[in-house]
């Protein structure tokens, strides 16, 4: 039996990294997915994947960018019109944050809040109001960072946006329990993808990166979707508000000198 037969479930920033592992996962494992993503070309190539045409009854593809309220609730929409039933949602649209205290512009900071924050929130309001009178059990995973639990210098916008996402997803978790809607994040590692791949040019840099993994090694991003699909089933059923470090234990502890 696959795990996610009869199941639909909702992934943003789906056309890469760790957005695309999830839903080839979810794919391998039976469900029909709903891709949401600003990057259309990505998108189509993605669903290329899967099938030739674009009537496939278990994919649905929608250029979507996740601060625009709008935007959000009609993709939603159009998922639950498609699938009737939403089971699942993973929130992995994400952009950098570069910049420090002394330097950061407000536009900038603006920027990264409004798509890893304000995306995060109204992908999640949209799916609960969706699913809130379902009265079975639903889950919401976002992708928050090793840098929503420890600060990083000069990422100063980047780690606020993720320790909101931490924070949120707690206090979501709290407030939809009542409603059968689970809501967990994962706290990844420094994982490969293209979002990260510029780090790994320099050979010296990318020792460094591996050398702060306590398995020495970066992540990948089928290694995020196994742990975001298993948020998702009811293998994780006692599982809410909580963060997941999936991070080869870059945050278990700090180095001894
Ligand atoms: P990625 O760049 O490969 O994928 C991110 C996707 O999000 C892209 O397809 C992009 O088009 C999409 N996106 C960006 N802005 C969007 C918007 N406004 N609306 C809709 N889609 C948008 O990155 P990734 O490494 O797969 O990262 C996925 C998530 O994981 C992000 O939230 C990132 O912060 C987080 N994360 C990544 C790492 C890592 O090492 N790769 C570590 C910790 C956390």
């Amino acid at each position: 039996m696959k795990r996610f037969e009869q199941k639909t479930v909702l992934v943003t920033g789906a056309a890469s990294g760790i957005g695309a592992a999830c839903v080839r996962r979810l794919w391998e494992e039976g469900a029909s997915v709903a891709l949401a993503d600003q990057d259309q070309t990505g998108l189509e190539k993605l669903i290329s994947e899967f099938s030739e045409t674009n009537d496939n009854p278990r994919i649905f593809g929608g250029r979507l960018d996740v601060s625009d309220s709008a935007q959000v609730q009609s993709f939603v929409a159009a998922a639950k019109g498609k699938f009737g039933h939403l089971h699942g949602l993973i929130n992995c649209a994400g952009i950098k944050g570069v910049g420090n205290v002394l330097d950061c512009e407000p536009e900038n900071w603006k920027k990264v809040m409004s798509v890893n924050l304000d995306g995060t929130f109204l992908m999640c309001q949209a799916f609960a109001r969706a699913v809130q009178h379902d009265r079975t059990s639903r889950a919401i995973v976002n992708i928050s960072s090793g840098a929503g639990i420890m600060g990083v210098p000069n990422r100063l916008p980047y780690v606020a946006s993720k320790f909101a996402v931490s924070g949120v997803t707690r206090t979501m978790g709290a407030e939809l329990g009542p409603y059968g809607i689970r809501v967990n994040a994962i706290a990844p590692g420094m994982v490969r993808t293209p979002f990260t791949a510029y780090m790994f040019e320099d050979p010296e840099k990318a020792r460094r990166i591996r050398a702060a993994h306590a398995i020495g090694r970066e992540g990948q991003p089928e290694e995020i979707a196994a742990v975001a699909t298993f948020l998702l089933t009811d293998d994780a059923s006692f599982m809410t508000g909580a963060v997941v470090s999936v991070d080869g234990g870059q945050t278990a502890c700090i180095p001894s000198v």
